[in-house]
């Protein structure tokens, strides 16, 4: 059954986040030949509607406003109702990041409908949609449909690939000038901690250290790993909790959930907690003293030894890739 669906596009810093491609391609799957509608909000984005026309969207409707320059719940509610209301979709589809997170269950109570949240993979059996998304701290995979008439969905980043870039596809671009109004809360001022290099929840590689790093400076070769390999660098909570590190690094089930192309634990000792915010990365390689170590059990390379002799080796070998 042909659907339209409506993307809800991420921009950060003026630019598109990776996950609003990655949730285009879902929406082409789910749309079964029907129209993919892209909506764009912020104060300036105009200039990247293009890039969504060639990442698979058939139309792009911006919602331009001072007061969606920074994510606030209500503003983006208010802006994206009224593009929904303007459209009438069949279906949603935003990204399972902070913002969709946020964002999502709102919308769906505002249009009393269901939500399937955190989906990592999309199939047509027959002729249903089936969504398949990781329960009990990544432990099993559930599938679910949809009943409801709205197929309304968010997608874990990093898990669908986006279709292939087509820079001569082309689509039409509308604006809506929503009314956004009572406002609960306004951003005067994102004062942003400084952190090198890649964003940890869209790296395709991550180095992360736990308590075997043992201080701050331990986490320096982790980081000229991440260098040479353009990853970021992670952490448990408990080299968060020694304060060899910043919390906004912590992976787990109450840090960030991750699912790089490669994750490098190193001096992890692979909690239940932690392996929640990690276990379904591509290629796991763990770095542990101690053999018997939990991390190896979802580990897909295992090096038993000192993260200190062999992290600086991986660099040295990558360096000469
Ligand atoms: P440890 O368990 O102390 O492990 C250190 C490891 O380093 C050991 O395996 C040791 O063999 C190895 N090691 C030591 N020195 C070296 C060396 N030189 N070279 C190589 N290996 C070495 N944890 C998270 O990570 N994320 C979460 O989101 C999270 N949420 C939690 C929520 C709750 C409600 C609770 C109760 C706990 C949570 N935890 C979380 C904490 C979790 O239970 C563990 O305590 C934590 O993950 C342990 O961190 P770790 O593996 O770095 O430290």
């Amino acid at each position: 059954m042909a659907r339209k669906v409506l993307v809800l596009g991420e921009v950060r810093e003026g630019s598109l986040r990776n996950v609003s491609f990655e949730a285009l391609a879902a929406a082409k799957t789910i749309s079964e030949g029907g129209e993919v509608v892209a909506a764009l909000l912020g104060d300036a984005v105009s200039s990247l509607t293009n890039e969504m026309i060639s990442y698979g969207a058939d139309r792009v409707i911006t919602v331009e406003d001072e007061k969606l320059k920074t994510y606030t719940t209500d503003g983006y509610k208010q802006a994206f109702m009224q593009v929904f209301e303007s459209e009438k979709p069949e279906a949603i589809v935003m990204g399972h990041t902070a913002m969709g997170k946020d964002l999502s269950p709102r919308i769906a109570a505002k249009l009393a409908s269901g939500l399937i949240s955190d989906v990592t993979s999309i199939e047509e059996v027959g002729s249903e949609m089936v969504f398949t998304r990781p329960i009990y701290s990544g432990k099993a995979f559930e599938k679910k449909v949809v009943s409801d008439k709205l197929m309304f969905v968010t997608i874990r980043p990093n898990n669908i690939a986006p279709l292939e870039q087509d820079s001569s596809r082309t689509g039409d671009v509308s604006s809506i000038s929503a009314e956004i109004k009572d406002l609960r809360t306004i951003v005067k001022e994102v004062v942003r901690k400084a952190t090198d290099g890649v964003d940890l929840s869209e790296a395709k590689v991550i180095i992360a250290g736990g308590r075997g790093v043992k201080s701050t400076e331990g986490f320096e070769p982790l980081k000229e790993l991440a260098d040479v390999l353009g990853g970021a660098v992670g952490a448990s909570r408990g080299a968060c909790d020694a304060d060899y590190c910043d919390y906004s690094l912590q992976i787990g089930q109450t840090g960030k959930v991750v699912t790089p192309d490669l994750y490098i634990a190193c001096g992890i000792s692979g909690a239940i907690q932690h392996l929640a915010g990690m276990s379904n990365s591509k290629v796991i390689v763990a770095i542990n003293k101690d053999p018997e170590a939990n991390i190896f059990n979802v580990a897909d390379y295992g090096i038993v030894g000192d993260l200190f002799d062999v992290v600086p080796l991986l660099t040295k070998e990558f360096q000469n890739v």
